[in-house]
């Protein structure tokens, strides 16, 4: 088979029709609408199985320079920042018990950080921790997210188990008044929104979820009192016990090698198949570690070498040397210059695919099982996964894959689930169904900030964000958010989190340094901005277009014209950085309206 002079294994015909195959048979008319709020399916699906209930607290009255919402890594990296700029006086809310964001949440079994630790963890040079590996468990990242807030004082700062109600600009006092579940009235003259990205846990809307009478949760609210065992110990109550889990995506391929361990029998529900490289795990060699830390800069060093490698921009050494930069040193959704360089793209992406399909064929056993593992897309159209236990999972005698072939599982019984005309009878369902990430921003956040005449986010966005760096947004004074909404993303989500934040306190240390009242970002420089953005946009579209459907196209869906608007800085998340840096460093801060004090009050 040859396209192009090369000889190829493959025929890149078939393989674009199987793939339009496989997404045809994928895509649903409803899109995001075939999931469910957590909160709207009866039951106590939402409820933190990590906290004690009954906490009660009297409500805080108080004014303070910042009010962080959220408390994972951007609400974290946020305080630490401000701390640095001399910033004391903060608050922080989470509806979380704790410090930690998705590691508070996510304590699922096998539950780790697919990227590389010494990359992810932020703030590592200044906290000279070493991660125990080169991936991290989730029970580590969430003990250095707790160390972190010790280390910088946010405990007396964080009000924990607590949501905003509402926001609102008060005019007059040039505050924001802020009011909680708990009864809270904070007027703060700073408001930072670290919302977070996959935070928002979705369920399928599969008929009969509701009439299930086993036991079911969601995996980002793992449910220990029932499996027995923990993050880090094997599950002891589960030897009894028929357990289904629905869903195969990243989440999934962590936890189903721990299920299949515990269980008595386990059936797996699979929509879609993941692509699953090799991880090589390895431990942290002290002396490596010790060696690599002693340079100045060097986390900062490796991230950038790694945004390289896995951005296709082709660095000379690669530091971190794993799976990411295997399948990314060359990024086939890249935008191509020529015709001739979109084939070879094409061709790559046609490559890397055909190596994880060969790959399920050389680890499991049974050949049918094997063939509905195999997936049929593009290398990015969904996360691609790294694990060495879960396909050899397939091999147990306890382990069956229910394979829906796009279709998804039909219907939930009170005894169990159905596919065609099986009934699957099982003690336990957990759903690894996801998280929100393209749905309107102010659903997501779970409030609606009112600014300037009494607007609302949701009102001034109606048609699309508007933003100024994805931070600052116009109508809405002294208003910041850390976000990938016109913002910085990078499959290290960490590392665009940290720099938002950097940007975030210096900008707000700034303002208060210089007897500045408000901060507000201009419409043109808004509008400036988002050009910027949408020079970044074809190519990504292009090539997520025709992917099958999932929660990084919309679920197949054309995205209306809004949310086109508040897709991601899509080049390297490098130059995004560079774009910040360069922007604080001009000192003049182009295209944000100071508005100094009134004279009585500098
Ligand atoms: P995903 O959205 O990736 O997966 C959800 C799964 O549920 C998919 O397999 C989906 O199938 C399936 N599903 C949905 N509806 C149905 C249905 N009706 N019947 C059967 N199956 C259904 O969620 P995850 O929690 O796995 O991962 C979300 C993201 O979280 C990842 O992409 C990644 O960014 C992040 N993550 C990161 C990790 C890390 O190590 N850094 C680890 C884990 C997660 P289909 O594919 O067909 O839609």
């Amino acid at each position: 088979m040859t396209e192009q002079g090369a000889h190829l294994e493959f025929s890149p015909e078939e393989l674009r029709e199987r793939y339009e195959r496989e997404r045809q048979a994928r895509l649903r008319p409803e899109g995001d609408g075939q999931y469910r709020d957590l909160a709207d399916v009866a039951g106590d699906f939402d409820a933190d199985p990590w906290v004690e209930p009954g906490f009660v607290r009297d409500p805080i009255v108080e004014e303070t320079d910042v009010l962080i919402v959220g408390a994972g890594f951007g609400g974290m990296t946020t305080a630490a920042f401000l701390r640095k700029q001399g910033i004391d006086r903060f608050r922080i809310i989470d509806k979380a018990g704790d410090f930690g964001g998705t590691w508070y949440w996510n304590r699922y079994p096998g539950c780790m950080c697919d990227v590389e630790s010494y990359c992810y963890l932020p703030l590592l040079e200044e906290s000279g921790f070493m991660p125990k590996h080169k991936y991290s468990h989730a029970a580590e990242i969430f003990e250095y997210c707790q160390q972190t807030a010790r280390r910088y004082d946010m405990y007396p700062a964080a009000m924990f188990q607590t949501e905003v109600t509402d926001m609102v600009w008060d005019r007059g006092a040039h505050r924001w008044q802020v009011t909680t579940t708990r009864d809270d009235r904070i007027s703060a003259r700073f408001v930072v929104i670290c919302g977070g990205v996959l935070h928002k846990a979705k369920l399928p809307g599969i008929p009969g979820i509701e009439t299930f009478q086993g036991h079911s949760f969601h995996t980002s609210r793992w449910d220990y009192r029932y499996t027995g065992g923990g993050p880090e110990e094997p599950m002891d109550q589960l030897a009894d016990k028929v357990v289904a889990i629905v869903g195969t995506g990243a989440t999934a391929v962590q936890a189903v090698p721990k299920l299949a361990e515990a269980a008595k029998q386990l059936y797996v529900f699979q929509r879609t198949p993941s692509a699953v490289s090799a991880r090589d795990q390895r431990d942290t060699d002290p002396e490596w570690f010790r060696e690599m830390a002693s340079t100045p800069g060097w986390q900062l060093d490796r991230i950038a070498n790694f945004v390289a490698m896995t951005t296709g921009l082709n660095p000379p050494v690669d530091m971190v040397d794993d799976g990411w930069t295997a399948l990314f040193c060359v990024d086939p959704k890249k935008p191509a210059a020529t015709d001739d360089e979109a084939r070879e793209l094409e061709l790559l992406d046609f490559q890397l695919m055909e190596g994880i399909r060969a790959r399920v064929d050389g680890i499991v056993d049974d050949p049918e099982t094997a063939d509905a593992l195999k997936p049929w897309y593009k290398v990015s159209c969904k996360r691609p996964c790294f694990h060495d236990d879960y396909l050899p999972a397939f091999n147990r005698p306890n382990v069956k894959l229910v394979d829906t072939h796009g279709r998804g599982v039909d219907r939930i019984t009170p005894t169990g689930v159905v596919v065609g005309e099986t009934e699957y009878a099982v003690d336990c369902i957990i759903y690894a169904s996801g998280f929100e990430n393209q749905t309107f921003y102010t659903h997501r956040l779970g409030f609606d900030p009112v600014g300037i005449g009494g607007v609302s986010l949701s009102e001034a966005w109606e048609h699309g964000p508007w933003t100024l760096h994805g931070i600052h947004t116009h109508g809405f004074p002294n208003l910041a958010m850390n976000s990938f909404v016109q913002g910085g993303q990078h499959i290290n989500f960490a590392f665009a989190i940290t720099e938002i934040a950097r940007h975030t306190a210096v900008t707000i240390a700034a303002a208060i340094d210089d007897g500045v009242d408000t901060i507000e970002p201009t419409m043109d420089a808004e509008e400036d901005w988002y050009q910027v953005i949408v020079r970044t946009l074809p190519a990504y579209g292009n090539y997520y277009a025709d992917c099958t459907p999932s929660y990084l196209n919309m679920e197949g869906a054309p995205p209306p014209e809004s949310a086109k608007r508040g897709g991601a800085y899509m080049a390297s998340a490098l130059e995004f950085v560079e774009i910040l840096r360069q922007w604080r460093e001009d000192g003049t801060f182009p295209g944000l309206v100071r508005t100094p004090l009134p004279t009585s009050e500098t």
